[in-house]
């Protein structure tokens, strides 16, 4: 689509669009406000993955949940006007404990539902056949759901996968760090550390020794990875050698392919200090590794254009300090973007905290969602009705794909 006519035809669109999503504003606030009213920790998301099964149950979509490994997990799917390309809204839903719904994840799982009825509008307006599916990815604060859900391959073959994360300012989609959780487990032998220390194999020595070397690599990384790490157990009593001791670390990068590279040194550290105190080492994973996000570049810039669009004052270039997000994997399987919104007016509120949790009520916040909904619509009808944008879109995914190798 080129010239005028093509943009009056989107023009037209982003109306249908806004339309149908203000008039589902009362399921749509209805769910930021019930979720806000009833937060679930991760994994316990029964009742939000109810609601929303039956949200897309209502408008049509095929909806199967309770899958074994995650309870709370759903996927919804719409086949429109005889099929075509496929687009992915993702919900997240998960709250904090004590604080709530101090990440915003109530927010993202309307923006979710806005952003299916939408694009829906549109697909039914135009004509153009595609497919819409929502994905309910509960757990993203503690285990990382869409790890294991993009290992099984839940996102393959999407044209483009898309969330928006509330925040007190508007970013353009960026990066996360590579993350690997190693637990360095090791056996000794105990024995009395005064009357006869010479029979001991002291497993804290094991740790110490594990601490100095990772101390004395962090001299020659990249400055942009990160390794943190705590004892997490170090004896019972000073008078007795303990015979077991571990450490847990998180290794970070902002490279899956480093990360692999750097994990085999910290793990180096931890296998020298094993043979330098005799004692036995258990190397595992502790919580799930997250790849890094690798933002679909292509995907990201219609998707601001489409923000501004629809009334979005600024975006932001991508942030520049960020931690590890399960969208990660997701973005090595599927095109992907993770963009935030500003749903505090560009007022500074702390993420994680309560004074979040209750500017996800007002209705600065709920204007923002409908302004991501508004975007993921028309960015999904763009990605679904233009093939040259998909093209390219994909020639992109497949060129990160070939260098993470
Ligand atoms: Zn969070
Ligand atoms: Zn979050």
């Amino acid at each position: 689509m080129s010239g005028g006519e093509g943009e009056a035809v989107r023009e037209e669109l982003l109306r249908t669009i806004r339309a149908e999503i203000e008039r589902n504003r009362p399921v749509l606030t209805g769910v930021v406000e019930k979720l806000f009213a009833m937060p679930e920790l991760s994994g316990e998301e029964r009742l939000a993955c109810r609601l929303l099964s039956g949200i897309f149950r209502d408008a049509g979509f095929a909806v199967i949940s309770q899958f074994e490994e995650w309870p709370t997990a759903f996927r919804a799917e719409l086949t429109i006007n005889g099929g075509g390309p496929a687009v992915g809204f993702i919900c997240e839903y998960d709250a904090l404990p004590d604080i709530g719904h101090g990440c915003g994840h109530n927010v993202i799982a309307a923006m979710g539902v806005g952003a299916a009825l939408g694009l829906r509008a549109a697909l039914s307006a135009t004509g153009h056949g595609g497919r819409i599916v929502v994905f309910g990815t509960p757990a993203e604060e503690q285990s990382g759901a869409k790890v294991g859900m993009a290992a099984r391959g839940w996102f393959d073959g999407l044209a483009a996968v898309m969330m928006v994360h509330p925040e007190s300012y508007t970013h353009s989609s960026g990066a996360s760090l590579a993350m690997e959780a190693l637990e360095f487990a090791f056996s000794g032998r105990s024995c009395h550390a005064a009357s006869a220390p010479e029979k001991g194999i002291n497993a804290l020595d094991a740790v110490q020794l594990t601490f100095a070397g990772i101390n004395a690599l962090r001299q020659h990384i990249l400055p942009t990875a990160r390794i943190h790490g705590i004892v997490a157990e170090g004896g019972k009593a000073p008078n007795v050698v303990p015979d077991y001791a571990s450490a847990r670390f998180y290794v970070r990068t902002t490279r899956d392919a480093y990360l692999r590279e750097l994990s085999e040194r910290v793990k180096n550290c931890a296998r020298g200090a094993a043979l330098m105190t005799g004692c036995q080492l258990a190397i595992s994973n502790y919580e799930a590794s997250y790849r890094d996000m690798n933002t679909n570049r292509t995907l990201s810039d219609r998707f601001d254009a489409n923000l501004l669009a629809a009334g979005e004052r600024l975006v932001r270039p991508p942030r520049d300090s960020f931690g590890s997000i399960d969208m990660g994997d997701v973005s090595y399987r599927a095109p992907a973007i993770h963009p935030y919104i500003s749903i505090t007016e560009d007022l500074p509120v702390r993420g994680h905290s309560r004074d979040f949790a209750a500017a996800t009520l007002r209705p600065p916040a709920l204007a923002a969602m409908e302004r991501a909904a508004t975007a993921m619509a028309m960015t999904g009808w763009d990605v679904i009705s233009d093939q040259q944008l998909r093209q390219s879109v994909l020639d992109e995914f497949r060129r990160l794909q070939e260098e993470a190798g």
